[in-house]
């Protein structure tokens, strides 16, 4: 299927990449590394990245600015991005041809080709097996790019996801020349008021004796430690380090009232739970949406549920 994306990708002169809303690296890097890939093998085409610029992570990359009538004629590729609903930029379907490409569960088959692989620890890491497959050079800064999306998904190569496929070509990727440190440095490091909130985590968090463990953030909690919706994905992993938690979920309510629910396991797999409550994602890692106090008890109630 990789020969039928490059052939695509031949064709057409305007190529326009989009990725999941609230994008996270991996959706960045994906989506701005293939877009450097193609711009580095074929200078001649006009490849943009559409979508939010998220401010936490703008030292990722930067979108383009798109006009609708950049989608004429165009093929529109898709990264990181499992259902429709959550794709960035709506106007993903007025191009001429659509392909996705993911490493999510393939809840929603979408797009005139659809290339997901789940054993992909990341898109990333899809991104740069395509190139490597079908020929295609990396660029320092694609390579800067798509390493970050593999460390980002990864958890630096924490998670049961990372396979020896991954290391293999996070190994490829730290041959370009890009400053591997600084980026190891960033990507491990958050803000004194992160920093803050992660102790308010520990100290709020409640463990059942399961091992399914939550904490409630508020927007007024948001407000008092002066951190978005965004920068709670510094302390998503947090409640994990402790060793008697084995799933979890962080509950962060929104400015509408609802409860953006995110949610980790070390090994049950909660995305079953996720797809319940209007959400979803990988085994380990999947987010949803609850609608009242009473849903979050329900979600907490589930995850322990796991245990019996
Ligand atoms: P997050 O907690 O937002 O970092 O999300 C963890 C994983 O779940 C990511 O792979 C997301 O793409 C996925 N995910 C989060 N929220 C949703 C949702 N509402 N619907 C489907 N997948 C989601």
């Amino acid at each position: 299927m990789f020969q039928e994306i490059l052939a695509q990708i031949q064709n057409y002169h305007t190529i326009i990449i989009h990725r999941h809303m609230k994008p996270d690296p991996d959706a960045l890097g994906s989506q701005v590394g293939l877009k450097e890939i193609i711009k580095h093998n074929f200078p001649d085409k006009r490849v943009l990245a559409t979508g939010y610029n998220e401010p936490s992570l703008s030292w990722v990359a930067q979108m383009d600015e798109v006009a609708d009538s950049d989608y004429k004629d165009a093929l529109v590729i898709v990264t990181d991005t499992a259902n429709t609903p959550r794709i960035d930029d709506k106007r993903y379907t007025k191009g001429a041809f659509l392909i996705k490409m993911d490493h999510h569960p393939n809840d929603d088959v979408y797009g005139d080709i659809c290339y997901v692989d789940t054993t992909a620890s990341s898109a990333s890491e899809i991104i740069c097996d395509f190139a490597q497959t079908v020929g295609l050079g990396l660029s320092d800064e694609a390579a800067r790019l798509l390493y970050t999306g593999i460390v980002g998904d990864t958890g630096r190569f924490l998670y049961p996801a990372t396979t020896c496929k991954t290391l293999a070509i996070a190994s490829f990727l730290r041959q370009f020349q890009f400053d591997f440190a600084a980026l190891s440095r960033r990507m491990d490091s958050f803000s004194l008021k992160v920093a803050k909130l992660q102790s308010y985590v520990f100290d709020h968090l409640e463990i059942d004796p399961t091992g399914a463990a939550r904490v409630l953030l508020t927007q007024e909690t948001l407000k008092h430690f002066d951190v978005t919706d965004a920068e709670t994905a510094a302390i998503v992993g947090v409640p994990g380090k402790i060793d008697s938690v084995e799933t979890w979920a962080i509950f962060v309510e929104q400015a509408d009232g609802h409860y953006r629910v995110r949610l980790r396991s070390k090994e049950k797999v909660i995305n079953t739970i996720a797809k319940r409550h209007d959400g979803g994602g990988h085994p380990l890692a999947s987010g949803a949406n609850s609608y009242s106090l009473a849903e979050n008890e329900q979600i907490f109630q589930e995850l322990k549920d796991l245990f019996a």
